[in-house]
């Protein structure tokens, strides 16, 4: 069965495109993630849950999500001092996303899902779409973080309390995903200095609403090992479960885009 678009032969697009069906377009980023996590963490959780959800989809449901090349570089402004880490200007980031998207509508799809993977993405994601959805109100745009359609396993199960990045749940994600490149004797837990007191800005960024938003550089990035929260705690078991409920979630939404199509005039 399958789900990733480049290795469909087109008359299998064109197939696709005559049953229900939702592009996912995964985003991240080539970003450090500490000294014990490989560049490539946010692309490759975004994608994993991204196929994973598209096959139970499927299987389960009858409906086609086709899961488009990731986008693997990203708007990492943060963490540019770290070797290794290479991202996108604001705006090359909306362009790409942009273009992409307003391509698969120009095929005929109407529903695409961003699945992203970082931070940094949000922005310009959020503005690539508000762009398109001028000239095409009617379509389904939609973008999430892939933790958040697990959020509630995720955050109920956790075992530390700041998690943000190369953290318990991207440590133990990955050490499902892609074990072979990760070191856990490199593992350390470290909390940056916020950019303002606690009362505005929290480091946790999967758990905590940030009162604030800020472009401004974190105290003291750069001088670290690049963690922001506890991966020692990370493990397997808590990675699969947390992937699990990430793809449960996945399925759920699908479900829902699929049917809001006949209800947006
Ligand atoms: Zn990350």
């Amino acid at each position: 069965m399958k789900v990733m678009l480049e290795d469909m032969r087109w008359p299998e697009v064109e197939e696709a495109l005559k049953t229900p069906n939702v592009v996912i377009l995964p985003t991240g980023c080539l970003e450090q993630h500490g000294r014990h996590l490989p560049l490539s963490v946010d692309t490759r959780c975004a994608a994993h849950v991204s196929e994973l959800g598209a096959i139970r989809v499927r299987k389960e449901k009858n409906i086609r999500a086709l899961v488009a090349p990731p986008v693997s570089y990203g708007e990492t402004f943060t963490f540019r001092h770290y070797p290794g880490t290479v991202g996108l200007s604001v705006d090359t980031t909306i362009r790409v996303i942009e273009d992409i998207v307003r391509g698969f509508i120009s095929q005929g799809f109407k529903n695409i899902l961003v699945i992203n993977g970082h931070f940094s993405n949000t922005l310009p994601i959020s503005v690539a779409l508000r762009k398109i959805s001028s000239d095409f109100p009617e379509l389904g745009l939609f973008a999430v973080y892939w933790w958040v359609l697990g959020s509630e396993f995720i955050l109920g199960e956790r075992k530390s309390d700041v998690m943000a990045h190369a953290c318990e749940l991207e440590t133990s994600a990955t050490l499902v995903i892609q074990p072979e490149n990760v070191d856990m004797n490199e593992a350390v837990k470290e909390i940056p200095p916020l950019p303002l007191p606690e009362k505005w800005f929290s480091c946790d960024f999967y758990g905590s609403r940030k009162l604030i938003h800020t472009a401004r550089k974190f105290p003291q990035m750069g001088e670290d090992a690049g963690v922001m929260g506890d991966p020692t705690v990370s493990s397997k078991e808590y990675g699969e479960k947390a992937i699990e409920a990430c793809v449960d979630g996945l399925t759920e939404l699908l479900v829902e885009i699929v049917e809001s199509e006949g209800r947006i005039q």
